[in-house]
């Protein structure tokens, strides 16, 4: 979410871009709060650019995204050389913001909820880039007790299916030939009578458009009507990201997740029977306030019973202004730290296993581009969302190609490009 704010603020700005800051009339950042030491880092960028500011005094620095939003004011007391505060639901006000700056002479400070969002803009887009985001919804209605999201981004807003249209014909025009629509709880969109597994099938109509996927799906929201348009529709990736955040409900209880592990399980079952082939990775908070061995030991169990395709495992971090921040049971950090460590091990064991059964496949792989430690090799990804690298030609980037995998990583498959039903080898 935060790479498609920074994306929109590109497109906003309309100005030519650099990575270095010494080089620029304005330099924004864009902050993610959702654990502390996103904040931190947010704070020490902020902390950096002084003495830039100081030589260049006519830089305009501006924070956005959800730092801002929650510290607003305070941030212009503790960082007297900053001079834009925006928020989530601002960033179509930034260029009005910059401009009041330069004639005004003084700061500025815009975090209200109350702005009605533009979202007609032309979207951002990296030339030869073929995937891309498209927001669907912002804000959360969901009320778990560690999470700051409701807070700095605000109550869920669906975006109607013209403008979600008219974004991705854009990018597909742009040369986009996957587009992942995102949103905090992606599948409760809902809109003017349409369900979110309806705009999966709109989307599907789109020509030039071959691959759909989605991010990130609350569990409690996963509907027949959801996983019959991930079945039925070839467009639509089989993968899906479905947070369970714990194996014991109990700490689930205390999350407000509004689910119990068996219901867990059995959503996982019926997505499981009718897409048999469907990837599927979480996300797993431990150290929860009041979470016991036994609760912990619960989490293990899930991971081992359900053996998800990834993990993203994370210690707890009480948030200003969550429910949880009062909890008083705290884990101390060592253990959470080696809870952690154990979860990360095993669920790699599990990776490790997924990915080398894929070994002798054939794999329909979307081309991203060159491979980043090596542009020889060629990298793309599969439809469960797997990064396949081999040998081959970039000219083929954007395109969906056949590819039998060799082996089985961590993080990666390797595989050979087939051509015609062939096997050939690109290897010299
Ligand atoms: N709604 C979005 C964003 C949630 S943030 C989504 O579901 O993807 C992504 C993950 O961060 C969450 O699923 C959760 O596992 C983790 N997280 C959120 N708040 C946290 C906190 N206070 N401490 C530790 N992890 C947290």
């Amino acid at each position: 979410m935060n790479e498609y704010d920074s994306d929109k603020i590109r497109s906003l700005l309309g100005m030519e871009l650099t990575n270095d800051p010494k080089k620029a009339d304005v330099v924004i950042i864009n902050t993610c709060a959702i654990r502390e030491k996103a904040d931190q880092k947010a704070f020490s960028s902020l902390g950096r650019l002084k003495h830039l500011k100081f030589r260049k005094p006519n830089m305009i620095l501006g924070v956005g995204g959800c730092v801002a939003q929650l510290y607003g004011e305070r941030l212009l007391e503790n960082f007297p050389h900053l001079d834009i505060v925006f928020g989530t639901r601002t960033i179509t006000l930034l260029p009005e913001l910059i401009s009041r700056v330069e004639r005004e002479k003084r700061r500025m400070v815009e975090t209200s909820f109350d702005v009605e969002e533009v979202f007609e803009f032309e979207p951002y887009h990296e030339e030869g880039k073929v995937t891309a985001f498209v927001s669907v919804q912002q804000g959360c209605n969901k009320m778990c007790s560690y999470c700051i999201v409701p807070l700095v981004r605000g109550q869920e807003t669906n975006r109607s299916v013209e403008d979600i249209l008219r974004e991705t014909q854009k990018l597909v025009q742009k040369g986009v030939s996957e587009i992942t629509l995102i949103g905090q709880t992606v599948n409760s969109w809902k809109m003017g009578g349409y369900k979110f597994g309806d705009l999966l099938k709109i989307m599907a109509e789109i020509e030039g458009l071959f691959r759909i996927r989605f991010t990130t799906s609350y569990p409690r929201d996963v509907t027949k009507k959801l996983i019959d348009a991930i079945r039925e529709v070839p467009k639509v990736c089989h993968h899906i990201h479905l947070p369970v955040q714990s194996g014991s409900n109990r700490i689930l209880t205390k999350m407000g997740r509004t689910y119990t592990r068996e219901w867990y399980i059995d959503i996982l079952k019926r997505i499981r029977d009718a897409i048999p082939d469907m990837a599927i990775t979480t996300d797993i908070i431990v150290g929860f306030p009041g979470e016991t061995e036994e609760d912990f030991n619960d989490t293990m169990r899930l991971l081992k019973e359900v053996e998800f395709d990834g993990t993203f495992s994370f210690k707890f971090s009480p948030r200003p202004g969550t429910p949880a921040v009062e909890f008083i049971d705290i884990v101390y950090d060592e253990i959470a730290s080696r809870r952690l460590m154990e979860l990360q091990a095993f669920q790699s064991e599990i990776t490790v296993k997924k990915n080398q059964s894929r070994v002798g496949q054939i794999e329909e792989v979307l081309i991203e581009g060159e491979s980043k430690n090596d542009p020889s090799w060629v990298t793309g990804r599969t439809s469960h969302n797997r990064v396949v690298n081999f040998l081959g030609m970039i000219d083929i980037r954007g395109k969906l190609e056949r590819v039998i995998i060799t082996e089985g990583f961590q993080n990666s498959l390797r595989g050979r490009l087939l051509e015609n039903n062939l096997e050939v080898s690109h290897v010299s």
